[in-house]
């Protein structure tokens, strides 16, 4: 029979559950000993947390530890199998939904272009319509399902559930979790890409075990996720980490930002950035075979375009990223300057042109901030690459699980 708990004595045994369960999703292999350790808690106490942890099947024991000396200590892990999620990425021209285990491994997987320029509506029955496909491709092979994650561009007040506004999109005040979760019956979690672009690498890639670091999402803008002494920084009202829309060069003459200002930081090194740079080289006759390629392939000026002609040795295609690098550099030095983070990630569609954009990050960085700060950070590339945000979506999903697994409903 369980032990009826006062409210008191169940929230801090949710809390106790959490912290042994996130240590073991951060640094298994564990013991129960080692986990006593960790933690401050008696042996007894941490062997029934997780006794209660594999009785809801997040942790299973994994072999033993039978190094040094006295007994072996079995070691325990977070169970794959814990449950699979549903992540969803909104792009300005595309939707992508997964379906992944819980440490991430995706076991399904559907893209569609979207046009950026139908209404919203539709989108979202577009999106509706894969996840519906998604669900029923789990239920068959009997997934527990534990969620949906849902990543997309702009400012999300992550508590209400509501995209607030995504320039890049036109798109304004839409209840994502309340469309959803209607629509599916899941627990339905939403979340700014960048920000949860940064959760997926605390959970599962390039920043475990890292306390401060800078996630950069770039492609059509240039987002971006705090994470300070551990914890994504979201600000007053949850908006922290527009990082693209600073104005480093507030010129008259220079483009208009999606937000409407003028010298936004985005708009020196995003995609569009690229793509001008690269037209203007071609309009004074500079020699590249870009123009071929694009007859070649009867496409438009585009980055997988400039990216296939810069690996084949395009000097022009190649400055063209270099110089979006520079002022990528330039915005994130005074970033490492402000926050002093360990490292700096780069993901989004732009990190596939990774080998290009890094250097000149790196050259810019090192130039422009201040030495002793510019010296110790690590520049980077995102584990998920051009996926960062998608992986995120699911990890805001493992995020809420890891921090409140007593809520997890087995659907
Ligand atoms: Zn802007």
């Amino acid at each position: 029979m369980k032990l009826k708990l006062t409210a008191d004595q169940t929230f801090v045994r949710e809390t106790n559950l959490s912290q042994v369960l996130r240590l073991i999703h951060n640094q298994a292999p564990l013991s129960r000993a080692q986990l006593a350790a960790m933690t401050g808690l008696n042996k007894s106490t941490v062997s029934s947390l997780v006794d209660e942890l594999i009785e809801n099947g997040l942790v299973h024991e994994t072999g033993s530890n039978t190094g040094g000396t006295g007994r072996p200590a079995t070691l325990l892990e977070i169970n794959p199998h814990a449950g699979h999620i549903i992540g969803v990425e909104l792009g300005v021209d595309f939707v992508s939904v997964v379906v992944t285990n819980f440490l991430g491994n995706i076991v399904w997987h559907k893209r569609e272009d979207a046009d950026p320029a139908e209404d919203q509506k539709k989108m979202i029955n577009q999106t509706l319509r894969i996840v519906k496909e998604a669900i029923t491709t789990g239920r068959r092979k009997n997934y527990q399902l534990l969620g949906l994650g849902l990543a997309t561009p702009g400012t999300v007040d992550v508590n209400k559930g509501v995209l607030v506004f995504a320039p890049n999109l036109h798109w304004r005040n839409v209840p994502f979790v309340k469309i959803f979760s209607e629509q599916t019956n899941l627990r339905v979690f939403v979340e700014n890409d960048a920000n949860a672009a940064a959760i997926a690498e605390h959970l599962f890639g390039a920043a475990r075990q890292c306390q401060d670091f800078i996630f950069v999402f770039a492609g059509v803008g240039i987002g971006g996720g705090l994470f300070l002494n551990g914890n994504l920084y979201r600000g007053k009202n949850g908006y922290a980490g527009e990082i693209g829309h600073s104005p480093i060069m507030a010129e008259p003459s220079h483009n208009v930002c999606h937000c409407g200002n003028r010298g936004c930081w985005e708009t020196y090194a995003n995609q569009y950035s690229i793509i001008q740079r690269m037209q203007a080289r071609l309009e004074v006759k500079r020699t590249s075979i870009v123009p071929q390629l694009m007859a070649e392939h009867n496409l438009p000026l585009s980055i997988p375009l400039i990216k296939q002609a810069a690996d084949a040795g395009d000097r022009e295609s190649i400055d063209s990223f270099v110089e979006a690098g520079h002022a990528m550099g330039q915005g994130l030095a005074g970033l490492i300057n402000i926050f002093n983070p360990e490292k700096v990630i780069l993901g989004g569609p732009l990190s596939a042109a990774g080998k290009y954009l890094l250097p000149a990050i790196k050259e810019t960085v090192a130039r422009h901030s201040l030495q002793e700060i510019g010296q110790q950070v690590e520049v980077q590339l995102s584990t998920f690459g051009p996926d960062a945000s998608l992986i995120g979506a699911i990890a805001i999903v493992v995020d809420d699980t890891l921090w409140h697994p007593v809520t997890i409903e087995r659907r």
